[in-house]
């Protein structure tokens, strides 16, 4: 019998699917030897019943399962219960799921704010209607704060080929390892020490760089003065070339997330700066640098002034 997958996302933009399907053809052997059972991009699945009838929340039971976005209301945080219970083994896949990602910007703000901005401001004067939307949840949560995790494959998107290695791993019982080093550790670029060290600049500036040469022949970004997150990043979005905003000669904005579990890119970015004779405080917009690990209680409202 085949191996059982299912698939859900939570508060999720379906990139992460997008990703796993520019694996091209080598997703279609995958697929010959797994049988997809829930699989919402793919699959009508209605969670109240087919008629919408109201009927209990009921996943298939699978093997593996595999679960984008971060979860951010009551309906998110049921379907993520359903899915830990019939998941034999559960992968958080996208830094949605791992820690939060973009949806987790939202936890700068109260949730009155956010509604209030984002709905109310925005669209109708008036409040949603409790019964029109789900209950949102104090803020947003990557799936581990929730459910266990077994697997966390983070990237906004993670690559296909990791994505397509780690199930195929799973459904022969092989050994895999994830990415261990940082952007950094997998850049190429000249680095020439803090003697050279630069202002920070605004992403508005443009990295100075001769495009007839390769990447290897370009100095550091963040010795230019760029906030290049690489230092606090987690490596493995070029495979084994170099890391994909390098290519395109820009500062990586982190979004494989923290290096280590349970790292801080905001602090652990300060430290980066200060260690290489950067101002922090030159800065406009610190929290920015949690705009893809907002989750775990990192990014929370300001205190109001009185
Ligand atoms: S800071 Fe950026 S440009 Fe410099 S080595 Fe790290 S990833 Fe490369
Ligand atoms: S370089 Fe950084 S921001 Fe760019 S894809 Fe890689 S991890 Fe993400």
């Amino acid at each position: 019998m085949k191996p059982k997958l299912n698939f859900e996302w939570l508060h999720a933009c379906s990139g992460c699917e997008i990703s796993m399907l520019n694996w091209g053809e080598q997703l279609l052997d995958l697929f010959d030897q797994v049988e997809i059972v829930h699989f919402p991009l793919l699959m009508d699945h209605k969670y109240g019943g087919q008629l919408g009838e109201g009927a209990p929340l009921s996943l298939p039971e699978a093997d593996i399962g595999l679960v984008s976005g971060g979860v951010a209301h009551q309906e998110h945080l049921q379907v993520l219960q359903e899915m830990r219970k019939q998941c034999r083994t559960l992968i958080a896949l996208g830094t949605c799921a791992t820690h939060g990602g973009i949806p987790a910007m939202r936890n700068q703000w109260s949730t009155a704010d956010t509604l209030h901005t984002v709905f109310t401001a925005g669209t109708v004067d008036k409040e949603i209607s409790p019964s029109s939307a789900p209950a949102f949840l104090d803020r947003v949560y990557s799936i581990d704060e929730k459910v266990r995790v077994d697997v966390s494959l983070p990237g906004c998107p993670p690559q296909p080929q990791l994505i397509g290695a780690v199930i195929k791993a799973l459904v022969n019982k092989d050994a895999f390892q994830l990415p261990q080093k940082s952007v950094c550790e997998t850049c190429p670029t000249i680095r020439e020490g803090k003697k050279k060290m630069a202002p920070v600049q605004r992403f508005l500036h443009n990295a100075d760089y001769d495009r007839d040469q390769p990447v290897s022949e370009m100095q550091c970004l963040l010795e230019q003065g760029l906030v290049c997150m690489g230092p606090v990043t987690a490596g493995g979005c070029g495979g084994k070339d170099t890391p994909l905003c390098l290519q395109a000669r820009v500062p990586c904005r982190g979004c494989y997330g923290p290096v280590q579990p349970g790292g801080n890119q905001l602090l652990d970015m300060m430290n980066a700066l200060a260690s290489n004779g950067i101002d922090h405080r030159a800065l406009v917009d610190r929290k920015s640098l949690l705009r893809f690990s907002g989750a775990h209680g990192l990014l929370k409202p300001a205190r109001k002034k009185n």
